[in-house]
């Protein structure tokens, strides 16, 4: 995790350049957020100077009046300019499993308010110490992967899995879940992955003879396959959960039980859309193209790498002089690293823009949800002691982002989940350190 009083900021905010962030409607801000909003609005430019005349009136009060207890987070995801805002007053920027550590590892910080998706926020507090609490700054910015893994589209479908195939199955949760699916991998002896170890901990499950349900991205869990060798007629992927109830007779049993793998139906819009197509374009240019594989298969078989969001960016920092980089990710992450590139003498593209394509750019939507007056809003309520409850979040609560519904476990519950979702993580961890 890059934290820049530690190492210098990894972001650079420059004077002249409006700051990027399409404002969203006034009527999607929740109430007690609507005055930050019509502020924000109101504002004459958005030039660096002015934003932080108006964002310091309402952070730095928040910072002197929880001092060391508060800590801002942000994924490299966010829309535009957050990750530079939250880095500037001393913030935290990373992707979600290095999130989730970071309240873990700073015991002090008692007030964690984190700019990105509601499942990251949970992951958070699920790994939090009981006296730190996490919010996050807007309760609607979902992620779409996981907002087709709801629990309860999951769990009737793993548990017709286990019906069928007992302990001989395990399950394998993408950090993209919910607690509650994190919990289901705790208790069927599996666990939690990341983009840079599923092949780490698949391999593990495989050792014990184990067959593997992989929730929720079906291009991860195939990439992850082909990488550990898994012949693909051995990979099942269940229907997409949008068709209707998931009945195992109607994917084929006998398919199902010759898979090694079975694969949850979902995917993540961003990246589904890359294929080898615009690979070869940027490559025939001199391009090196690196994808997250979150992509399809054929799009990672064809880049000259793929990895984690941190890869990506280390690979980008450790790109020399003069190289030519093709990025498949995120939009804002790959804008994010352009503004970057000049100072290095590093060319930086979207893989996505090529001439006739109309998805160039393509940014995580919802993610940006949490733009400066979500930021704005949160830490001033938070100082004057009224923050929306719905803002909290614990382990265990699902969210629904359409209609602001949320569903809270009860204490007991909740303490059960923890335990059953830490389980998870830790032994990823363990296969990781290869304690396992
Ligand atoms: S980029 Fe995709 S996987 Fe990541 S949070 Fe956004 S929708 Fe989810």
């Amino acid at each position: 995790m890059t934290n820049h009083a530690a190492t210098g900021p990894r972001f650079h905010l420059q004077p002249e350049l409006p700051v990027c962030q399409t404002d969203l409607p006034l009527d999607w801000y929740q109430d007690e957020f609507k005055p930050y909003a019509e502020e924000y609005m109101a504002l004459p430019d958005r030039l660096p100077a002015t934003l932080f005349r108006w964002l310091d009136r309402y952070v730095k009060p928040a910072q002197a009046h929880f001092g060391d207890s508060l800590l801002l987070l942000a994924h490299f995801y966010m829309g535009g300019e957050i990750v530079k805002l939250v880095e500037r007053y001393g913030g935290a920027v990373a992707d979600s499993y290095q999130l989730a550590l970071a309240a873990r590892n700073a015991p002090e910080k008692k007030v964690i308010v984190e700019s990105a998706v509601h499942f990251m926020a949970e992951a958070i507090a699920i790994l939090a110490h009981p006296d730190q609490a996490v919010w996050i700054t807007n309760p609607k910015a979902g992620c779409t992967m996981e907002m087709l893994a709801k629990d309860h589209m999951v769990l009737p479908v793993a548990d017709q899995l286990l019906e069928r195939y007992g302990d001989a199955l395990t399950t394998v949760a993408y950090m993209n879940t919910g607690g509650r699916l994190k919990a289901l991998a705790g208790r069927t002896g599996g666990a939690v992955c990341t983009s840079s170890n599923a092949h780490q901990v698949v391999a593990w499950c495989r050792k014990q003879g184990k067959k593997v349900f992989f929730v929720p991205d079906e291009h991860l869990g195939r990439n992850t396959a082909h990488k550990l060798g898994i012949p693909l007629e051995r990979v099942v992927a269940l229907p997409d959960p949008r068709r209707g109830q998931i009945v195992l007779s109607q994917v084929g049993l006998e398919r199902l039980d010759r898979a090694e793998m079975i694969l949850w139906g979902s995917s993540c819009g961003v990246h589904t859309i890359f294929s080898p197509a615009m690979v070869r374009y940027w490559q025939e240019r001199g391009y090196r193209v690196l994808v997250h594989p979150e992509s399809p298969l054929e799009t990672v078989l064809a880049a000259d790498g793929s990895g984690s969001t941190n890869y990506l960016w280390n690979e980008f920092e450790k790109t020399p002089r003069g190289g030519k980089l093709a990025i498949g990710t995120e939009g804002h992450f790959v804008k994010n690293a352009r503004s970057e590139s000049a100072t290095r003498g590093v060319e930086v593209v979207h893989l996505a823009e090529i001439p006739g394509s109309t998805l160039g750019g393509c940014g995580c939507a919802t993610m940006s949800r949490n733009d400066p007056p979500h930021l704005a809003g949160m830490l001033d309520l938070l100082r004057q002691g009224h923050a929306p409850e719905i803002n909290r979040v614990l382990a265990g609560d699902v969210m629904n982002e359409r209609t602001m519904g949320r569903e809270r476990l009860s204490e007991r519950e909740r303490l059960e989940l923890v335990s059953e979702a830490r389980t998870a993580l830790e032994r990823m961890i363990s296969v990781v350190e290869g304690r396992a």
